[in-house]
């Protein structure tokens, strides 16, 4: 049979046989809570459709490249559709790839990526709750790292507290909760806070399509190995289903455009101090 490359949006009984096939492969390879509904008669490619081709072309050992292009085009190429369909047909080396990052995700839950996958904490853990003030925040294309001008946060517990005292003092002023996507413990723990959906106020001004990293710690800190790691663990996994569908962006976070807050326009603050040798050394 001959086949299309499949479009995000586009429907077909293509879709729904190479859905049904990506569900055979997740499943017999331990990643059936990837497993999408399949439907009868012809299906469209949602984005739901595509996250799932993408894990099993992940679990049977596609190149890294065919994966992030696959996400930034929105699309299966034939030749994805036809090893998930047939993966007998796969050479050698992606077998190998494929069964290599099978027994890395049984060992360290890392489902993309490098690295292990970090400890996590979330605003719905901690119970803070977020009221849109400033509307949308529209299509993510820019990042910031900061730091808090604070005290430095060892671990988790420490993390909650921190988590939550900003929490309020961001809703003090007025901008409906914590302005940080994601904060991190020197131990590397993540705290997941605004959602991905919600502007806030991290950035006077450029809050439209930014998300915002937040490593505790004033002038003079540098970030801790743990903390790089998982900074680095962000960059390469913030998209994939490894991370809570609310604090999951929509694309990679190294399409984005980085920087530390004080280079943005129109900015008086010292944010993020000596951390930004840090973060740069991670964005680049
Ligand atoms: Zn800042």
């Amino acid at each position: 049979m001959e086949l299309d490359v499949l479009h995000v949006g586009g429907k077909s009984d293509q879709c729904r046989a190479l859905a049904a096939a990506t569900n055979r492969r997740l499943r017999s390879r331990g990643l059936g809570d990837h497993a999408v509904v399949v439907s009868d008669g012809p299906m469209a490619l949602s984005h739901e459709v595509l996250d799932a081709v993408v894990t099993a072309a992940w679990a049977l050992g596609a190149m890294p490249g065919t994966l992030s292009k696959m996400e930034r085009a929105k699309e299966v190429p034939v030749g994805v559709a036809r090893m998930i369909r047939n993966p007998g047909l796969r050479t050698d080396e992606q077998k190998q790839r494929g069964r290599k990052r099978i027994a890395r995700m049984k060992a360290d839950g890392t489902t993309r990526g490098g690295g292990t996958k970090p400890a996590f904490i979330t605003a719905a853990q901690l119970g803070l709750s977020f009221q849109n003030v400033f509307g949308a925040k529209g299509v993510v294309f820019r990042g910031a790292g900061h730091y808090t001008a604070g005290r430095r946060v060892p671990n988790a517990t420490e993390l909650a507290k921190e988590m939550r005292t900003d929490h309020a003092f961001h809703k003090g002023k007025g901008w409906g909760g914590l302005s940080y996507e994601a904060m991190i413990a020197d131990d590397g723990t993540i705290g997941f806070g605004n959602p991905v959906s919600r502007k806030s106020a991290a950035v006077m001004a450029t809050n439209t399509g930014l998300v915002n990293i937040c490593c505790p710690g004033t002038t003079g800190d540098r970030m801790t190995a743990a903390q790089k790691a998982s900074v680095r663990w962000l960059m390469d996994n913030w998209h994939t289903a490894a991370v809570p569908s609310v604090h999951r962006l929509p694309k990679p976070a190294r399409e984005l455009g980085w920087n530390g807050h004080r280079f943005y326009p129109g900015q008086s603050t010292d944010c993020p101090g000596v951390m930004i040798e840090d973060y740069r050394e991670i964005w680049k």
